[in-house]
Formats: structure tokens, C-alpha cells, sequence
């Protein structure tokens, strides 16, 4: 019998390394996480096997109940989910970075559990370039004055931005969206920010992927691609107020 992970794997980096021959970037400079969420830890586990170390969780319950079974192969962890300010304290114990960071009232929770645990903790910016509404980051505009905040925060280190595209089969229209978290990070690095990093550009899924490739992502976060179609809509991972159909 065929392992689909192995074959799903190879699939996503030979369109990993067309999309930097294609726009001549290096394929080192682009990270693989594999967006974990309803993957069971079995299957995460046969990932490990082929070598990807690197996962990515969205909801706290998932990334806690995740954590034993998974402790037994060293691994990164990043939350790239909505975080409700009452679950930092998991997040804090299981995550490696938080890709999610979107408000300053979170930071700031973040950074004073963090400072009485005696830890730091490497986040990124969640910037909502496609400016729906049903998904979280912070707004185009608040992006610099957010990070210039969030960086005067002792325990939190800044090391770049994350956004979703647009959920669009037009990928002229969801390029514009890494177009725009670009352009903010241009800015962002422009203005030398003491303590803030904009090295990692979190941008790119299973559907746009090359294009994200192309503008410039160092990290791209593949779930459907690698372990098959989800039964839950993203929507219940994207938007607070989404329910479960059926
Ligand atoms: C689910 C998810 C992904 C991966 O989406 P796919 O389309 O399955 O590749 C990437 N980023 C975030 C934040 C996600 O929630």
C-alpha cells in the first residue's frame, strides 16, 4: 500500500523547489510547517519520519492533547490560531512561536505570564491583508504602530509577519494580499525597531503556495496538501463566532 504522507510530502516540495526555480529564490530560504489542525498524532508522527519537524496548531485544546504523544521525536511547535487572552498559559507551556499575535492587550498578557515564568518567546505579527472579516490580524494600517509597541515588551521577540491570503481561486487578488504584508514589512524593517526582526514572512497554503513563493514567504503552512481534506470548514478555525455544521 502507498503512504500518502511520503507521496504528499515529495509532492509539496517539488512545488516548493518549481516556485523558487521560477522566480530563481534559493529553496533553502523557504520553511515547510505543516498546519496540523484534525490531524491526529499517528499521522503527524509518520511526517516526523520523513523529516519534517515543524507543525503548526490552531486551537489550545488540539495543541495540549497533542503534546505527550508527540513528545517522543524533538519537533517545533508554532500556535498560528486565534488565542483568547484566558489560554495563554497552555500556549505559553506547549508553543515554540506564536504566529498569531494580533492585539496589544494579548501581548501584553503574553509578556507578563511570560516574564513570571522567567521565559521569552519568539512571535510573529498576524497582519489581515485580505480584510475580511472573518479572519483575525491586526488591520493593514495598525500593522508598524502595533509592532512598535509590542516590541517595547520585555519577554516577546519579534520576528516577523504572518498573514492568510484571500480565500480566492483569483490569485491576482491573493497576490495582492502578500503583495501588501511586503509592503508593511519594508516599512517595519526601514524604521530599525530596536528588538524586532522581520526575517520570518508566514504567508502561503496548500491553494497559493507558488504565489507566496514568489512574493517572497520564508515559511509557508501546508495542511490539505499533505494530509487530505479536513471535515471541518476553515471558517471554524478562522472566524470566533463559526460554528460546527452537522
Ligand atoms: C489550516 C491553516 C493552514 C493550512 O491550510 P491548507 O489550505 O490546508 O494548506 C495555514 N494557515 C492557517 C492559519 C491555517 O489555519
Amino acid at each position: 500500500m502507498k503512504d500518502d504522507i511520503k507521496i504528499n510530502l515529495e509532492e509539496v516540495h517539488r512545488r516548493m523547489e518549481e516556485a523558487c526555480k521560477a522566480c530563481g529564490r534559493d529553496p533553502k530560504e523557504v520553511r515547510l510547517l505543516m498546519a496540523t489542525k484534525t490531524v491526529t498524532p499517528e499521522r503527524i508522527l509518520k511526517a516526523f519520519e520523513y523529516g519534517e519537524l515543524l507543525i503548526g496548531e490552531n486551537k489550545v485544546q488540539e495543541l495540549c492533547e497533542k503534546y505527550e504523544p508527540l513528545s517522543s521525536v524533538k519537533h517545533e511547535t508554532h500556535f498560528i490560531g486565534h488565542l483568547q487572552t484566558n489560554k495563554i498559559k497552555d500556549v505559553i507551556k506547549y508553543a515554540d512561536c506564536i504566529e498569531s499575535v494580533d492585539r496589544l492587550d494579548l501581548a501584553e498578557k503574553l509578556s507578563k505570564r511570560l516574564e513570571s515564568e522567567g521565559k521569552t518567546m519568539d512571535i510573529l505579527i498576524q497582519v489581515n491583508t485580505s480584510q475580511e472579516e472573518s479572519k483575525f490580524g491586526c488591520k493593514p494600517e495598525e500593522a508598524f504602530a502595533l509592532t512598535e509597541k509590542i516590541a517595547k515588551l520585555p519577554c516577546l521577540k519579534i520576528k516577523g509577519l504572518m498573514t492568510i491570503g484571500l480565500f480566492s481561486d483569483d490569485m491576482d487578488k491573493v497576490r495582492l494580499c502578500f503583495k501588501l504584508l511586503q509592503k508593511i514589512r519594508k516599512e517595519i524593517t526601514e524604521k530599525n525597531i530596536p528588538n524586532v526582526s522581520m526575517e520570518v514572512v508566514s504567508m502561503g497554503m496548500t491553494g497559493d503556495l507558488e504565489v507566496a513563493i514568489e512574493e517572497g514567504s520564508t515559511l509557508i503552512r501546508v495542511g490539505t496538501a499533505i494530509f487530505g481534506k479536513r471535515n471541518y470548514p476553515d471558517s471554524y478555525y478562522w472566524n470566533e463566532n463559526a460554528k460546527i455544521e452537522g
